[in-house]
């Protein structure tokens, strides 16, 4: 490496640092090309409070996370429930949010009856709930109440062998979980490690199949398992300007394409999700430079699963958002917007047919021309 000079920079979010090796002439000249990325990952979730259940000190998880904060000075509480946590602070509904992205409740997951996930699975596999990211469109905004805290549950192994169960009652078809149906399980993986087991459960199920999806980047300790290609990673993305606008406490595209590049090196199948997809002044360069981008990183050979989603918003979720960021441009006037009847009997505002026909058939040839091989699973 002689004639290289190591430089950090520091990286937006919090949690990680992107490391790369500059030659003292592009750091004189100010070219500096990335001649190698590594990521140093640190702890991504740092919590300001934590709740614990009782009997989650039953299980070495339990002990081993209390004793990390306690130890850590974090202000540890004992919860009876991890279904009701009293005593987060925050009068407002901002303040009531943004403290509640702050707490981490470890709980023991009783009811091991897991909801069902269709279509792009069969079964929810809950190892977490919750997620400490800020995006202004979640889609968990309006489903865990005013104050989304965020639980982990350390009964892994009671969750293993009941997704177990389920995949010996489905034999000999071959059955999928998804472990981001109500969280971000990557967020709080350098906490619990409960992913890498899950990894190495699915390696060893011939018919079990496990995937998630993941704005986070705290992959390095995923990537020497032998996962024997069971568990998909697919990596939520959208153009920079809209991440920058509306994105808040996860990590930058760049990281986020860095993390899926070694992913992909790892040997592990990855996919890309791509939501919520908006329409505005040079949105067709935006999403343009985001398919080059991955182009770029990985390759134009590679097999990859595509998910479209456009922009949409029911009344309900429209009126929580505007609740906890009251500041927000997220672009929600129902003038601008189709209204159309759910699956699950509520409303929501979609594009209109015209703009939802030029955004997929946009989409469609940016990715196909740049990754021959890629499939588009759906879009809505
Ligand atoms: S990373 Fe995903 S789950 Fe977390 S806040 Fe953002 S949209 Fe929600």
């Amino acid at each position: 490496m002689s004639g290289k000079v190591a430089q950090f920079r520091s990286t937006a979010s919090r949690g990680s640092i992107l490391l790369y090796l500059a030659s003292k002439d592009e750091m004189f000249t100010g070219r500096a090309t990335y001649f190698r990325v590594i990521f140093i990952m640190m702890p991504g979730f740092v919590p300001e409070r934590v709740f614990f259940e009782p009997g989650a000190l039953e299980y070495s998880l339990g002990r081993k996370l209390y004793d990390h904060f306690h130890d850590a000075g974090t202000t540890v509480r004992m919860t009876s429930s991890h279904n009701r946590v009293t005593g987060i602070p925050g009068d407002s509904p901002t303040q009531a949010y943004m403290e509640a992205k702050g707490t981490l409740v470890v709980g023991v997951k009783r009811g091991l009856d897991f909801a069902p996930c269709k279509p792009s699975a069969h079964y929810q596999l809950p190892l977490a709930t919750g997620c400490p990211g800020k995006c202004e469109y979640c889609y968990l905004a309006t489903t865990l109440g005013n104050k989304p805290y965020v639980r982990v549950y350390v009964n892994v192994d009671q969750i293993l062998a009941r997704a177990e169960s389920y995949i010996k009652k489905r034999l000999p078809e071959a059955t999928v979980f998804e472990g981001a149906a109500t969280s971000d399980p990557l967020a709080v993986e350098p906490l619990t490690g409960s992913l890498a087991r899950a990894i190495d459960f699915f390696a060893g199920q011939e018919q079990g199949r496990f995937r998630f999806v993941t704005k986070q980047t705290a992959v390095h300790k995923l990537l020497p398992l032998n996962h024997r290609g069971h568990t998909r990673f697919r990596f939520s993305l959208n153009c920079r300007s809209i991440i920058h606008r509306f994105e808040h406490g996860v990590p930058g595209l760049d990281e986020r394409v860095e993390a899926a590049g070694l992913v992909a090196a790892a040997g592990y199948p990855i996919g890309f999700i791509i939501a919520p997809i908006f329409v505005f002044p040079g949105w067709k360069k935006e999403y343009q430079d985001l398919i080059d981008l991955l182009r770029q990183r990985l390759g134009g050979s590679v097999d990859l699963p595509f998910e479209l989603i456009s922009h949409r918003f029911t009344t309900r979720a429209k009126n929580r958002i505007l609740e906890v960021f009251p500041g927000t441009g997220l672009p929600m006037d129902p003038e601008d917007r189709q209204f159309k009847f759910g699956q699950f009997g509520y409303g929501k505002y979609v594009y209109p047919k015209t703009t939802m026909e030029e955004i997929k058939a946009f989409l469609a040839d940016a990715i196909i021309s740049r990754f021959p091989q890629a499939k588009i699973d759906y879009f809505v």
